[in-house]
């Protein structure tokens, strides 16, 4: 079985753009920079959030973290969005989420500036995934396909079954699993005998967002089993995936650790997205 090692694999993702970002300041006169716009003080904000500024810190990336009350208006808000659109020095615009429940989300996604949007949210960005035009992938799903890639786990022709349909995990990836030429499942919570559907798949990628969704009987032997969740586990009060890991380790030929597999590669893909607004200013 192969532990697939997210951290790692981030790290070296990282190592590689810190060696490009070096070369930024002589072939364009400066480095990217990424601004990040916390709302509030929610504790898990507040540490993805700083994560993400070390990791910036560690590819060289200039960043800058506003931290705003967590009763500023909406369109306050929008107004400091619009304000970092038009700025030439910013090249990279993340809003963490989830906001306080008199923002709405939706608004702020649209009001980023479609060539600065980070995290691959914009409708525009969204559409580009669909229709295969240009576009910013976005991260966690990206992430999941570099993982593949670097334990060599090539998705052409195979069966995969994706857990969960959201917007910024589920649907993405697996849109990008079926641009890859698997035959791809989704699964949701009416989805009826969900062992029976995931039992089928080589690639499983959980992203449901409860602890032990997916338990051994639901996995065939050797199945690549990557697991995006990161949940509080209800026994043991620390964080946990959606797989019951222990038991699915034992049949899977692959699979991630929580923590340590996507959440690093979401970070990594993020610093490369930052990049790619930055280099897209100079092309
Ligand atoms: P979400 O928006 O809550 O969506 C969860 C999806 O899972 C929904 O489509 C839901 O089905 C489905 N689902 C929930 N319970 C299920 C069950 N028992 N059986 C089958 N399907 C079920 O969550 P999300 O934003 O996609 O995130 C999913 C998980 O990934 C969360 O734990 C989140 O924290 C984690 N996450 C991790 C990273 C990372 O970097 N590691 C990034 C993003 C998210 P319905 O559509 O029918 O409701």
């Amino acid at each position: 079985m192969i532990l697939i090692d997210g951290k790692k694999i981030a790290a070296d993702l990282r190592a590689a753009l810190a060696e490009k970002v070096a070369t930024f300041p002589e072939k364009y006169g400066r480095v990217p920079h990424l601004v990040v716009v916390r709302v509030g003080e929610d504790p898990a904000s507040v540490v993805y959030v700083r994560n993400k500024a070390r990791a910036c810190d560690a590819v060289g990336i200039r960043n800058t973290t506003l931290v705003q009350d967590e009763n500023i208006t909406e369109e306050a808000l929008l107004e400091l969005i619009r304000s970092l659109n038009a700025d030439p020095e910013v090249d990279g615009i993340l809003v963490q989420l989830p906001l306080p429940k008199h923002i709405r989300e939706s608004k702020v996604i649209e009001t980023i500036a479609r060539e600065k949007d980070v995290d691959g949210f914009h409708p525009y960005n969204v559409a580009g995934l669909w229709q295969k035009t240009p576009h910013m992938n976005p991260c966690t799903p990206a992430g999941i396909m570099k993982l593949l890639d670097a334990i060599g786990v090539d998705p052409k022709g195979k069966r995969a079954v994706v857990v969960g349909r959201s917007n910024i995990v589920g649907l993405p990836v697996a849109k990008m699993l079926l641009d890859r030429h698997a035959t791809v499942t989704l699964c949701h919570t009416r989805t009826v005998d969900m062992p029976s559907v995931t039992r089928e798949a080589e690639i499983l990628v959980v992203a449901a967002g409860r602890a032990r969704v997916v338990t051994a009987n639901m996995v065939s032997e050797g199945a690549v089993v990557i697991d995006v969740g990161m949940n509080t586990d209800p026994e043991t009060g620390k964080l946990c995936g959606d797989v019951d890991f222990d038991a699915v380790a034992q049949k899977a030929g692959a699979i991630t650790p929580v923590p340590g597999g996507v959440g690093p590669m979401t970070i990594a893909c993020l610093m490369e997205n930052t990049v790619e607004c930055f280099l897209a200013r100079f092309a």
